[in-house]
């Protein structure tokens, strides 16, 4: 419509101007016209002069009006635009194009002027070879069509590309592989970042993810693309990535920068990521599919420890297909009785004996046979089997416990996904009233996990459970990543230093250092130390000399089923008593030898 009204306008107002006999000073009553348009507006005769232009022509090219007066030539006028900056055509000659052949210039375009601003012209020939051109600054608009644009396709806190974005432009990437691209997929997932942000506040959490993607944005290269994914998720688009070792080199790179602490408000955190990598060098796949393959990766990557990349491979595919079997046998398993538990001792070092047994669930699969709880226990928090798990093994530890010798008590491991919708408290009250146990028997046994997930929430249902009467341990002690602040806030009764830190013993002078810094913290704490894996009478001995209450291992006993190891008690016991007594007199003779010498 309002095309249209331009072009009557233009040719009634030609026909005016034309009409060199009328009385009515026809070009004055064009200007006045003209001047109420809000456009510019420019007419030209067959000879290309102007035949009338207004004044907001002349403001929007910053020339006078003297400058556009009528029989001022086209070649006048661009000459003084470009001059002054205002011309974007190669010559006169495109406007002349435009007036002999319309079609040569197309009638409507957008010129980005040298100065920024955008403006829309329109052209409309008329009868007779002149020609008439509507000139809008429509600068404000672009602006706004360029933000709306720039909203749709990027993330508003981190100003990176968004999810949209990024499966847009890796559908485009993945269309061009067969002529040649190549690329790789790595998908990033931050580490500890929930920890940070529940604890920390969402202000940091979200400065935090600032940060995170502006050092992915200076690592990678302008052809690659990095885009927040959503959460704590990012990914990048590698291009080119012609093989797994260019991969390699910026997937490392990445889990480095974001290892990096980061300094917020003064305040030092720390969050890593594990990165899963999917490439893609010649076949054709599609992005849904290189996404899940990244994701598999990535998944793996949490699972080796996180803080690392992982490449896709096939046998990841067969892990999953066999962890969502698990998942659907898993439900099965619990009402036909597959789970048992088995009971390993725990050795108190000061009485020599054994203390107390730790239950360690086993799933005897009828068709694969005994699966290890580090197979079936992530996939049991992942669909919430933990809840029915954890209560029956807790029912059967404590029925179990029942029978045993009065002063030894019984624990019980308790992952993170028992800590939600309120605690297992509740449950943990009614198998004790029910089973008959006493609260002091009990230990529980959680990792830093639990903590990290909601200090405040956590540190609540543990004043609770220690209300109950139950002992609470720190279980794995040194691999989390907040294990000191963890420490600090929670009323711990035991600490087991994990069995990673006992292995190397007693060779391994760092693991020692770290062995002996935790058996002070918890002398320093009032907690009983724990070691966990102790398979070696070196390895006991080590315990000893750095003060540890407990021991854990295959040295005294692996996990057994419960008649097996009560069976086994008295002699367990014995082993005990023998090797601790064959220890304090070496340690004797080594002390009364140095006395000596
Ligand atoms: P954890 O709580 O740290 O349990 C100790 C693990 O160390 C057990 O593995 C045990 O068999 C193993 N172990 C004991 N002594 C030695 C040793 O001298 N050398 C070595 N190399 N390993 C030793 P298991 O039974 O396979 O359990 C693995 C993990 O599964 C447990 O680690 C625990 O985190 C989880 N888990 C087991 N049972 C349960 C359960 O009932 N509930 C929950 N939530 N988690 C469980
Ligand atoms: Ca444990
Ligand atoms: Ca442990």
């Amino acid at each position: 419509m309002q095309q249209l009204a331009y072009r009557s306008a233009a040719i009634k107002l030609a026909d005016v101007a034309s009409n060199r006999t009328t009385s009515l000073s026809p070009l004055q009553t064009c200007e006045t016209l003209l001047d109420h348009i809000s456009q510019g507006v420019c007419m030209f005769s067959a000879d290309e002069r102007v035949i009338v232009c207004n004044r907001q022509y002349a403001a929007l090219y910053g020339l006078t009006m003297d400058e556009v007066s009528p029989g001022v030539t086209l070649a006048e006028i661009v000459a003084l635009r470009r001059a002054r900056g205002q011309y974007v055509g190669a010559s006169a000659e495109d406007d002349r194009q435009g007036r002999s052949n319309p079609r040569a210039l197309p009638a409507e375009s957008i010129e980005v002027l040298s100065d920024g601003r955008s403006i829309a012209v329109r052209r409309c020939p008329m009868e007779g070879g002149g020609w008439v051109t509507t000139h809008e600054d429509i600068t404000a608009r672009c602006r706004n069509e360029e933000r709306i644009s720039h909203l749709a396709t990027h993330d508003p806190l981190t100003n990176i590309a968004n999810r949209h974005r990024f499966t847009r432009q890796l559908d485009d990437t993945l269309a061009r592989v067969r002529n040649g691209e190549s690329l790789a997929l790595h998908w990033i997932d931050l580490d500890h970042f929930k920890a940070v942000n529940d604890s920390a506040g969402h202000a940091i959490g979200d400065e935090i993810l600032k940060q995170v993607a502006s050092r992915l944005k200076s690592t990678i290269r302008s052809t690659d693309l990095v885009a927040r994914m959503g959460g704590d998720e990012f990914a990048i688009l590698q291009t080119p990535a012609p093989n797994a070792a260019a991969s390699e080199v910026l997937a490392s790179r990445l889990v480095d920068v974001i290892d990096r602490p980061f300094w917020v408000g003064g305040r030092r955190f720390m969050v890593g990521a594990s990165i899963g990598v999917a490439t893609v060098a010649d076949e054709a796949v599609s992005a849904a599919s290189l996404m899940l393959k990244a994701d598999l990766a990535l998944y793996q990557a949490k699972r080796d420890g996180r803080h690392i990349y992982r490449f896709f491979d096939e046998s990841l595919e067969q892990d999953a297909r066999r962890r969502s079997q698990t998942k659907s046998d898993l439900a099965r398993a619990i009402v036909q009785g597959e789970l048992a538990v088995h009971y390993q001792p725990i050795v108190d070092l000061t009485t020599r004996r054994v203390g107390a047994f730790e239950a360690l669930v086993r799933w005897n699969h009828p068709k694969r046979g005994s699966i290890s709880p580090l197979d079936f226990i992530p996939t049991a928090e992942e669909t919430g089997l933990i809840v029915p798990i954890g209560e029956l093994v807790l029912r059967t530890a404590c029925q179990d416990a029942m029978n045993w010798p009065a002063g030894q008590a019984v624990a019980v491991n308790l992952s993170a996904a028992q800590f939600v919708d309120g605690g297992p408290t509740d449950t943990i009250a009614r198998v004790l009233a029910e089973t008959g146990l006493s609260p002091s028997r009990l230990q529980l046994e959680i990792t830093e996990s639990v903590v990290i997930h909601d200090v405040g929430a956590t540190l609540a249902i543990i004043h609770d459970l220690k209300k109950l009467g139950v002992q609470i341990s720190m279980d794995d002690f040194g691999t989390g990543y907040s294990s000191l602040s963890c420490l600090s806030r929670i009323p711990f009764d035991k600490l087991k230093i994990d069995r990673s830190f006992v292995k190397g013993l007693p060779v391994d002078k760092g693991a020692l250092a770290v062995l002996r810094t935790i058996a002070r913290l918890g002398k320093s704490l009032g907690m009983h130390t724990v070691a966990e894996g102790v398979e070696t009478a070196a390895q006991l001995q080590v315990a000893v000399e750095e003060g540890f209450g407990s021991v854990q291992g295959y040295f005294f006993s692996p996990p057994r089923p419960v008649s097996q190891i009560l069976a086994q008690l008295d002699a367990i016991d014995a082993k005990a008593r023998s090797t601790l007594q064959t220890i304090s007199e070496e340690a004797f003779h080594a002390r009364s030898n140095i006395v000596v010498d």
